[in-house]
């Protein structure tokens, strides 16, 4: 079985790093271990190694390793696009959501929560990037989308999540992060009580740590690169 404790340690150096250098109250990051496409070994190596959050991009994937998993102390965030017919599975089986991007499908997941669990918590997804192809909505619908949403039963709004275009300019992605954290700031200015910036991943999460993410998604830094599919 792979060795993951190095790589696992090297990416909490490096957000330790990245709090310190930016200011940031030292631990006010969290890592989110992205594990799509790796096996439940791994997983649970890596959760052996003391990472308790792991997110996950597909429901038919996830539930398997879930299931394995089962006697293990991990939340599970789930952070890929989402299609109605899965919100009755992540709103069994998940912790987290971070891919809001309507109402209908946060109505869904809502309706959808057990009862007697704790509501599921979530984040709505912002296309921040104005990319026609990236799943989110554009930041002059958030204020509407996040009002709504924190009114519906079972669910707990906590916060924003983005992915930025790809580039090679680390000062492009600080400004796409910068107007994440804006907007988190004009919502929680009209009354919403966020406490969560989902965003940064393997190649730019000092960027994002330097703009105030809360929370870092990492895979490929942890688990290696994975295979072209799938991503
Ligand atoms: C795959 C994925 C990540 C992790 O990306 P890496 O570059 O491997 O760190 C983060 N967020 C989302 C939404 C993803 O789908």
């Amino acid at each position: 079985m792979t060795d993951y404790t190095s790589a696992l340690d090297a990416v909490y150096k490096r957000i330790a790093e990245a709090e310190q250098r930016f200011g940031r109250k030292k631990a006010s990051v969290n890592l989110l271990a992205v594990s799509k496409t790796c096996s439940a070994d791994a997983i649970r190596s890596v959760a052996a190694a003391g990472q308790r959050r792991f997110g996950e991009s597909y429901l038919n994937e996830a539930l398997p390793k879930i299931e394995a998993l089962a006697d293990a102390d991990i939340e599970w965030h789930f952070i890929g696009p989402i299609q109605s017919n899965k919100t009755r599975g992540i709103a069994e089986h998940f912790d987290w959501v971070h891919s809001i991007d309507r109402l209908r499908i946060a109505q869904r997941l809502g309706e959808q929560r057990p009862a007697g669990y704790p509501p599921l918590k979530v984040c709505i997804q912002l296309n921040i990037s104005g990319e026609a192809t990236k799943a989110g909505i554009p930041p002059e619908e958030a204020p509407a989308l996040a009002s709504a949403i924190a009114q519906i039963p079972g669910l707990q709004l906590r916060g924003l999540m983005a992915i930025p275009a790809p580039s090679n300019d680390p000062t492009l992605a600080r400004i796409a992060f910068r107007q994440l954290r804006e907007i988190s700031e004009e919502l929680r200015d009209h009354g919403l009580a966020l406490d969560t910036l989902s965003m940064g991943m393997s190649s730019d999460l000092e960027a994002a740590i330097a703009e105030g993410a809360t929370l870092v998604r990492v895979g490929s830094a942890i688990f290696g690169e994975r295979a072209a599919k799938s991503g």
